[in-house]
């Protein structure tokens, strides 16, 4: 089978992590979350992870600059073009989305599919409330929905789980305006280009997965 290109877009909460985590599971795809890959730095204490931090603090967009030379970087590797790639959480504006075709051009790659995961927002505050998450390996868990084997560690790697911090509910009501403002406009983007699959995020995990996939695996 020939590795996928896929983009999942959707407000924060609604299940994009999940899906990607099961696509990397099933079909091996390569994952390129930048929102954990923004966790990873910051808990590294780099001097990426210190700038993205004080505009992820708040619930704000870090700049599209670092955003995408940071993509980019890990888009260009043979890994991705190995194995294919889910994009979770990029691109989430338009100037990124316009960054993203360019280099696809130049990678002489083009995507199978941007998916947009749709859900009542007022459902997504809900969910986040009792997210937890792995620092180490991003893997997501839910203290009602998918709580860990052992109460506070990660059943794939033994790290801690933590809540993030931009879970609090002043925070996700931001993230949500900023999604709204400037998201929205990538999934039309993608609509007139052809390329996206709407999908009705309150289904089962399992359905979502079945709906994003099917005639592309
Ligand atoms: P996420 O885990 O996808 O909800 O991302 C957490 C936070 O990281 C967001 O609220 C933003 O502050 C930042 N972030 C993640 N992806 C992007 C992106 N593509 N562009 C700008 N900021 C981002």
């Amino acid at each position: 089978m020939s590795p996928i290109h896929l983009v999942l877009i959707g407000p924060p909460g609604v299940g994009k992590g999940t899906q990607a985590a099961l696509l990397e599971e099933r079909l091996g795809t390569r994952t390129l979350s930048s929102g954990v890959i923004f966790r990873q730095e910051i808990e590294a204490e780099t001097d990426l992870g210190r700038l993205a931090n004080s505009y992820i603090k708040r619930g704000e967009l870090v700049p599209n600059g670092i955003t995408i030379e940071m993509m980019a970087k890990r888009l260009r590797s043979d890994e991705v073009r190995r194995r294919g790639f889910v994009l979770d959480g990029f691109p989430r504006t338009l100037r990124q989305a316009d960054a993203l075709q360019e280099l696809l051009a130049e990678m002489e790659l083009h995507l199978d599919r941007v998916v947009s995961l749709e859900v009542d927002l007022e459902v997504v505050v809900a969910r986040l409330a009792g997210r937890l998450g792995c620092t180490k390996c991003g893997e997501i868990y839910h203290a009602a929905n998918k709580p860990p084997g052992r109460e506070g560690l990660c059943d794939k790697c033994d790290t801690p789980l933590l809540m993030r911090e931009d879970d609090r509910p002043e925070t996700v009501r931001e993230r949500l305006r900023v999604f709204k403002e400037n998201t929205q406009p990538v999934v039309e983007f993608y609509e007139a280009r052809g390329l996206l699959r709407r999908i009705d995020a309150n289904q089962t995990p399992e359905a979502v997965y079945a709906s994003i996939t099917e005639g592309i695996v």
